[in-house]
């Protein structure tokens, strides 16, 4: 990555077998501000010859210098790429904000600081965690006998840039594996920079590669199609996920799914109210709403309804829209000009199904250049409207009032999506009774994105394959023999 601060013009190239490299054909596409739609710079784009010289580079590493590196030093690397982030955390959190239109703040609040953490997590974990063994009578001693996956695919979203990649890489590289790394065509910054270092931190050359460009018949479908690539770990849309998972059939590639979420926030009237929108504020439009896990549906037990909706927009109504380098701006510019248009097209879509919109659903005044939406709150759509069913991704959410518990909860499942969903009561057994039914992989009572790297994360039905966290991202980036030795 190379920065020309006169012109502000920000280069980024390929990382692969340790250096920094364009193209072949030296074809590069256009890296966009969404909040000024000023171009940053170029990114090379790469393909199938890009992704061909990376994966022979990750397959050289792995049966070459990484496995000779033992645990407590692959740990020791970790916590130095760590450290190196939690370092550079100023620089990280004003190219993630230029590239995604993300408040700076924010960014330097919470995306960098956790992915210096992921990799933190990961040093400590890998060495503190041990394997199967059982003891059958004086018969036999069977044990699990772990070994890297090999070369993993590692194909990212846009909305947590760093964090995500730091998520998945963390362990992958903890386990002893090589990664090609394919960031989302729309913000290409800080994984070209994490690139850097890694290799400052002691990854030898060759294990962490990273080739940019887009997804189909590009850098991304070489990946999940390469046969040399053993594993992928993929973050993005349930569409993109089975695109993927086609692609990599034929080479039965083990998978990680992390997709798309419509989660459910509900709310039941005997919950602190007070306490429920200060969260409610952050799980709906926190990061532009741009988050997998944004609670952007939202039910409310009737009779709390029209308190809670009225408090809700005030406070919404306070929230400033604008300006990513401000740091008193709590909503940034949505990512693209194509993802601005589809959250638009929404909005336009809750209007023609009867909706109300009690406030936002347009530009902030004042504002000429940049993908800015107010945040939006919408009620009175039917649960069949495309607004209640489909996963927006931006500052728009939905109320609706409810009844009856088993309703919501009927309510609640009715998607393909099954990430997380959020509930909010005082009643004990309501709670485990309500979770106990709601089909989701990560579910808060009176809390949200409370998170504890080490408890199981991820997707039911379209919102995901596997688990990753603490073991189960160990389980996903080895493989297992067990051994059976009689006694
Ligand atoms: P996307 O699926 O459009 O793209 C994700 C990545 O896949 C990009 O790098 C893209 O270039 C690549 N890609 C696209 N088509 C491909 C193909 N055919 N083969 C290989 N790679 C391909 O998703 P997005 O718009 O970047 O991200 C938003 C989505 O990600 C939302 O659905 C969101 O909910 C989801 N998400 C999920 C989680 C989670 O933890 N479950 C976290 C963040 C985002």
């Amino acid at each position: 990555m190379t920065v020309d601060t006169k012109v502000k013009a920000i280069h980024c190239s390929h990382f692969i077998n340790g250096q920094y490299v364009d193209s072949q054909n030296k074809e590069t596409f256009d890296n966009v501000n969404p909040a000024t739609e000023e171009i940053l710079g170029k990114v090379a784009l790469g393909g199938k010859t890009e992704v061909d010289y990376a994966v022979a580079a990750a397959r050289r590493a792995l049966d070459g210098p990484w496995k000779k590196i033992t645990l407590q030093e692959r740990s020791k690397i970790l916590r130095r790429i760590g450290d190196l982030i939690v370092e550079r955390v100023d620089e990280l959190a004003q190219l993630e904000s230029m590239d995604t239109g993300k408040p700076v703040a924010l960014a330097k609040k919470i995306d960098i600081p956790r992915a210096a953490y992921n990799f933190h997590f990961f040093a400590d974990y890998i060495t503190s965690v041990g394997t199967d063994a059982y003891q059958q009578d004086d018969q036999a001693i069977h044990y699990a006998y772990r070994r890297p996956v090999g070369v993993v695919g590692i194909i990212k979203p846009w909305n947590l840039p760093l964090l995500l990649l730091t998520w998945k890489l963390a362990p992958c590289l903890g386990m002893g594996n090589t990664a090609v790394i394919k960031p989302a065509e729309w913000t290409p910054m800080t994984a070209t920079v994490l690139m850097e270092i890694c290799k400052e931190a002691g990854v030898p050359d060759g294990v962490v590669n990273l080739v940019h460009g887009f997804g189909p018949n590009s850098a991304g479908s070489a990946i999940s199609e390469h046969p040399d690539v053993d594993a992928i770990s993929f973050i993005g849309e349930p569409g993109t996920g089975a695109a993927i998972m086609k692609a990599g059939a034929d080479n039965l590639k083990k998978l990680s799914f992390e997709l798309g979420g419509k989660n459910p926030n509900i709310i039941f009237g005997d919950a602190d109210l007070d306490e429920v929108i200060d969260t409610t504020i952050k799980s709906s439009f926190i990061n532009q709403g741009e988050v997998c896990l944004c609670g952007s549906r939202i039910y409310v037990e009737r009779h709390a309804f029209q308190e809670f909706l009225e408090k809700f927009v005030a406070r919404t109504k306070e929230l400033r829209v604008g300006d990513p380098n401000n740091p008193n701006t709590d909503v940034g510019a949505l990512v693209s000009k194509e993802h601005y248009d589809r959250v638009n097209r929404y909005v336009e879509i809750a209007k023609e199904d009867g909706g109300t919109i009690h406030t936002g659903g347009k530009r902030p005044e004042g504002i000429e250049k940049g993908y800015y939406l107010e945040p939006t709150i919408i009620t009175g759509l039917e649960r069949n409207s495309r607004c209640i069913k489909e996963e927006i991704f931006g500052p728009v959410v939905t109320i609706t009032p409810f009844d009856m518990e088993e309703e919501v909860i009927m309510q609640a499942n009715d998607t393909h999506y099954g990430l997380s969903a959020t509930l909010w009561t005082n009643d004990l057994r309501r709670a485990h009774r309500v979770s106990h039914q709601l089909e989701a992989g990560i579910i808060w009572v009176n809390t949200w994105f409370l998170r504890d790297l080490r408890t199981p994360f991820g997707g039911m039905k379209h919102s995901g394959i596997g688990r990753t966290g603490g073991m189960h991202s160990l389980d996903f980036y080895t493989e297992q023999s067990n051994i059976t030795i009689k006694l």
